[in-house]
C-alpha cells in the first residue's frame, strides 16, 4: 500500500495553512532519496516520483480550494463533505494513476489499463480511508469522564476485531470473522467521533487488507490482482459509509450542543437563564449532604432604571454585559451564576470555593462599587446590593431563593451599595416588586 500521496495530501491540509512549491520539492525529495538509496534507476524514479508529486498537488489544490470546511475551519464537517470530497479527489485520482500506470507501461511494459485501474483503486482507497484520519485529529483534546467511557465501548469492537485479523491463522475462519468488519465499524461511525472512526477505519482496513494481501486465494477463482482490487473496492465502500455515518452523527451533535447552549443561556450576557439556573441549582441543592456548605446570593443594580432613562437601553444593556463579565472575574470555578431577572441575577456558592462565601459576597459587592464600570470608553458609577443566605440541611431552593430575596430587601432598604445575610429569626417580608420577574 503506497499511502505516502494520501498522507502527504493531508499534513498538507491540515497543517500548513500557507502551502508554497517549497513543499512539493520537499515530498519530491523525500520520495527520491529512498528510491536512489535502494538502487532504483534515475529515470524510473523520475517518472514515477513526477506522477506522486502530480497526484499530491492536484489533490491538495482541488480539496483546499473547493471543500466545504466548517467555521473554524474543521475538515469533514458538514453534511455533505463526503460525495464532495470522492468528487473532488478524481482529478488527482484519475490523472494520478493515468501517468503513473504510462510509466510503469514504458519501463516495465505493464498493461496500461489494468495497472490504470489497479492504481486508481489503490489511490482511491487511501484517500478514502488514510487521509481522513489526519484531517480529523483534533485541535484540541477535551474530555470529561462520561465521554471516555463512550469511546472505550466504542472502540472495544474495533480493538477486538484487530485482535483476531491479527491472530487467527485458518483462512475460512478469518474470512467468516471479517464479515463483522461492517458492524464493528458502524458501530464506531456512531460515536460520532470524526479522529476515532477514521483511525479504527484505517487500521481495521489496513490489517484486513494486508492478511487478504498475505494469504493464498486458491479457493477462488480469478487472479490475486483481482482478488486484492475487490477488497480494495470493499474496503474503500466502507470507509465512504462509515464516514458519512460519522460526520452526520457529529453535526448531529454539534447542533445538539449549540441548541442546549442558546436554551440555556442568556442572549445578552450570556450567563446561565432563568430556568437553566434553577434546574443546575436545585441539583446543586439536592446533592448537598448536611456538611457542605452553600449560600445562594441576589444581586440586584441599585437605581438601573436611571442608567436606562438617563443614558439610554442600549447602554443599560452595555453596563448588564460588563457586570457580568466583572462578577465573572470573581468568582471561582464551577460557581453557578444565572440572570434571574432583567437586571438581577442569582449567585449560587458551594463549599468548592476555598474563599468564605461572605468573603466573596463581600468582594463582589465591594469590587463592583468600588470604581466606576468602563462602558464605551466612559466611565459610569454603579453600585449594587445583595442579599445572602446560607443553606441549611433539608432546605428547597425556593425557600432559599426566597431567603436571599428577604435579604436583599433589607439591604436595599438600608440604603442600597451593600449586601445583607438572611437571619433565621428574620421576619421580614419582601414586597412582590422585588421577587425576580421571568425572563
Ligand atoms: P433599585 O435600586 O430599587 O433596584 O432601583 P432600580 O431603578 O434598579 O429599580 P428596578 O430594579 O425595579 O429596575 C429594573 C430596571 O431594569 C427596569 C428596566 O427598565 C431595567 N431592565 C430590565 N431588563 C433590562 C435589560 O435587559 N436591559 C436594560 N437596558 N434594562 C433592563
Ligand atoms: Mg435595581
Ligand atoms: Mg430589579
Amino acid at each position: 500500500m503506497w499511502v505516502t500521496n494520501a498522507v502527504s495530501i493531508g499534513l498538507l491540509l491540515r497543517f500548513y495553512p500557507r502551502v508554497s512549491w517549497h513543499h512539493f520539492a520537499v515530498c519530491a525529495v523525500g520520495m527520491v532519496v529512498p528510491d536512489l538509496l535502494a538502487g532504483t534507476a534515475y529515470h524510473q524514479v523520475l517518472i514515477m516520483t513526477s506522477a506522486n508529486v502530480l497526484t499530491i498537488w492536484l489533490g491538495w489544490l482541488f480539496l483546499n480550494r473547493f471543500a466545504s470546511r466548517s467555521e473554524n475551519s474543521e475538515w469533514l464537517s458538514t453534511l455533505y463533505c463526503v460525495p464532495q470530497w470522492l468528487l473532488l479527489c478524481q482529478p488527482s485520482l484519475i490523472i494520478g494513476s493515468l501517468l503513473g500506470a504510462g510509466g510503469l507501461f514504458f519501463m516495465f511494459d505493464k498493461p496500461y489499463l489494468q495497472s490504470a485501474i489497479f492504481w486508481y483503486l489503490n489511490e482511491s482507497l487511501n484517500f478514502i480511508v488514510f487521509l481522513p484520519v489526519i484531517l480529523a485529529i483534533p485541535k484540541v483534546i477535551k474530555s470529561s469522564e462520561g465521554d471516555l467511557l463512550s469511546i472505550f465501548l466504542h472502540i472495544l469492537p474495533s480493538a477486538l476485531l484487530l485482535f483476531v485479523f491479527i491472530f487467527i491463522k485458518n483462512e475460512m475462519y478469518f474470512l467468516m470473522a471479517s464479515i463483522l468488519i461492517i458492524p464493528t465499524i458502524v458501530w464506531l461511525a456512531l460515536s460520532g467521533n470524526l479522529f476515532l472512526t477514521t483511525f479504527g477505519i484505517s487500521m481495521n482496513g489496513a490489517f484486513f487488507f494486508m492478511w487478504i494481501v498475505h494469504s493464498s486465494h486458491r479457493h477462488l477463482h480469478f487472479s490475486e490482482n483481482i482478488y486484492v482490487a475487490i477488497v480494495r473496492i470493499v474496503v474503500t465502500v466502507l470507509a465512504l459509509c462509515a464516514l458519512t455515518i460519522a460526520v452526520a452523527i457529529s453535526e448531529r451533535d454539534k447542533l445538539y450542543s449549540k441548541i442546549s447552549e442558546l436554551a440555556d443561556n442568556d442572549d445578552l450576557t450570556g450567563i446561565l437563564n432563568r430556568r437553566a439556573f434553577m434546574n443546575a441549582a436545585e441539583h446543586t441543592i439536592a446533592s448537598l449532604n448536611k456538611d457542605q456548605r452553600c449560600a445562594m446570593i441576589l444581586i440586584d443594580l441599585d437605581y438601573f432604571k436611571k442608567v436606562n432613562d438617563e443614558l439610554g437601553h442600549q447602554k443599560g444593556d452595555k453596563v448588564l454585559i460588563e457586570f457580568c463579565r466583572l462578577v465573572k472575574l470573581c468568582l471561582p470555578a464551577k460557581q453557578l451564576f444565572g440572570r434571574v431577572g432583567g437586571e438581577e441575577f442569582a449567585l449560587l456558592l458551594s463549599n468548592e470555593s476555598d474563599k468564605s462565601h461572605e468573603a466573596l459576597t463581600d468582594l463582589i459587592v465591594t469590587e463592583i462599587g468600588k470604581k466606576p464600570l468602563i462602558i464605551d470608553n466612559e466611565p459610569l458609577p454603579l453600585t449594587i446590593s445583595a442579599g445572602m443566605a446560607k443553606w441549611v440541611e433539608g432546605q428547597k431552593y425556593e425557600i432559599l431563593f426566597k431567603h436571599a430575596d428577604q435579604a436583599l430587601y433589607q439591604a436595599k432598604n438600608n440604603g442600597r451599595n451593600q449586601w445583607q445575610e438572611y437571619q433565621h429569626n428574620e421576619t421580614l417580608q419582601a414586597p412582590a416588586s422585588l421577587i425576580p420577574s421571568v425572563t
